[in-house]
């Protein structure tokens, strides 16, 4: 039996158990020590991914061919809830965003060349990587008004431009940048995705970004200034930047999904754990009405969260881009995850803003993918586009062929 939206298979039963225990043996325990305060953390993660690689849990989003496991996108989400549990897991499993989005376009689209010398080594571990799209000066929910500029010149692309929010840049090996190859076409076929490895001459750390107050987050702004590449270092044709990056944002917004899923669920434990052992006003909190309405609420938004994120998986590896469901996931699962968290926060009290539990990191990370990979709005504009186009051809919306 293959898994479906309802049912998963014995082998997903097996992989799945495979990851809880590692999750319980490695990962919780080890949350402190694989954090950017202890300075042995990047020794401890090495030794992490040794065993799932050792074991053949190594890349789960990606094809056997491209050196993943090659377990396609709905095993992978039954994978991935618990994996998304931990924000410390999905390195171990050579999983964590941008290098799994990454990977998967230069599997898809990048020459023999390229993947030799970049999917090659970022697969294997050896190298990070950061997607470079949003400027400062313009709308990043609106990439059709991006600025980079990439001019041919010979057998070169000579790039300029200044990009922000490419995550991970500090430290990576190269970056994926879309550039502006043809201006004089329509706006969707104006750009280009271009590897750029980081020690080219002329890609410049300009400052890092905090991010909610942290001074070593990694979110830089990356000035291209006359960052000259080989003209091979194109990704697919030239013209068709929107076109990858849909191929790359749909699959990674997914990723993000299965994740805060896995975020929605710790949370939920945390806070029905928090509310029977805390008392309050001569009973648990448990007993109050108000703690239970929050339980059943959470409990069915993250159910009904699951279902449509196994729905969405499903349907991208039935050949479908998904792209309503992508959209629909994006901001429901996500907030969802917010509001569960929130939740979780609330019945801890002042103990839930402190770092004795995971709780705050966890919602600083939910808020952000409100935002980031497209802000709820513009996957609300998708959702309800998709629906008004069949109600002014006159054809209702088929929720049960949807
Ligand atoms: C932590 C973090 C990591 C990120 N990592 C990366 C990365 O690795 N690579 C990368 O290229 N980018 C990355 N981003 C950038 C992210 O994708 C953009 O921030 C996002 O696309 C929004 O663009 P913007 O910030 O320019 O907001 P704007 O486009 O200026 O939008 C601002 C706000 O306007 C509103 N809005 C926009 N459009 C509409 C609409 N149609 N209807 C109603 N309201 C609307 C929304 O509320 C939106 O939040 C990251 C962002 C964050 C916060």
């Amino acid at each position: 039996m293959v898994d479906n939206v309802l049912i998963m298979s014995e082998e997903t039963k097996e992989r799945c158990a495979y990851v809880k225990k590692f999750m319980e043996e490695h990962v919780y325990p080890n949350e402190y020590a694989l954090s950017k305060r202890n300075p042995q953390a990047a020794a401890l993660m090495k030794e992490l991914q040794a065993i799932n690689k050792a074991n053949g849990y190594w890349a789960p989003h990606l094809p056997k061919e491209a050196g993943g496991m090659g377990i396609g996108f709905l095993t992978y989400a039954y994978m991935n809830e618990i994996i998304g549990r931990s924000l410390s897991a999905p390195p171990s499993f050579g999983s964590q965003a941008p290098d799994s989005g990454n990977a998967e376009i230069l599997f898809q689209f990048g020459s023999p060349d390229i993947k030799e010398r970049f999917l090659k080594p970022l697969v294997a571990g050896e190298v990070r990587s950061c997607y470079s799209m949003t400027e400062p000066a313009v709308s990043g929910a609106d990439p059709t008004g991006l600025q980079t500029r990439a001019v041919r010149e010979g057998d070169e692309w000579v790039i300029n431009g200044r990009k922000w929010f490419s995550s991970g840049a500090i430290g990576a090996a190269f970056a994926i940048v879309m550039c502006v190859t043809d201006p004089d076409q329509p706006p969707h076929s104006r750009m280009s995705q271009i590897v750029v490895p980081t020690d080219t001459p002329g890609f410049k750390i300009e400052r890092r970004v905090e991010v909610w107050g942290e001074e070593d987050s990694n979110h830089p702004v990356v000035h291209y200034d006359n960052v000259r590449v080989p003209v091979t270092n194109l990704l697919g044709p030239q013209g068709a930047g929107f076109k990858l990056s849909q191929k790359r944002l749909g699959p990674g917004r997914i990723h993000h999904c299965m994740r805060a899923l896995g975020q929605a669920q710790r949370a939920f434990d945390l806070l029905c754990n928090r509310s029977l052992n805390r008392e309050a006003f001569g009973s648990t909190l448990a007993e109050k009405q108000t703690i239970q309405n929050w339980i059943a609420d959470s409990l069915v938004n993250i159910q009904a969260a699951r279902l449509l994120t196994m729905q969405a998986a499903q349907k991208i590896d039935s050949g479908d881009e998904a792209r309503v469901e992508v959209s629909m996931i994006k901001f429901f699962v996500v907030n969802v995850a917010c509001d569960v968290i929130d939740k979780a926060i609330q019945v801890h009290g002042a103990m839930g803003v402190t770092s004795d539990t995971p709780l705050q990191a966890m919602y600083k990370s939910a808020r952000t993918l409100r935002i980031a990979d497209g802000p709820d709005e513009v996957h609300r504009m998708v959702v309800s586009r998709a629906a008004l186009r069949k109600y002014r051809t006159g054809q209702p919306w088929d929720f049960q062929s949807f």
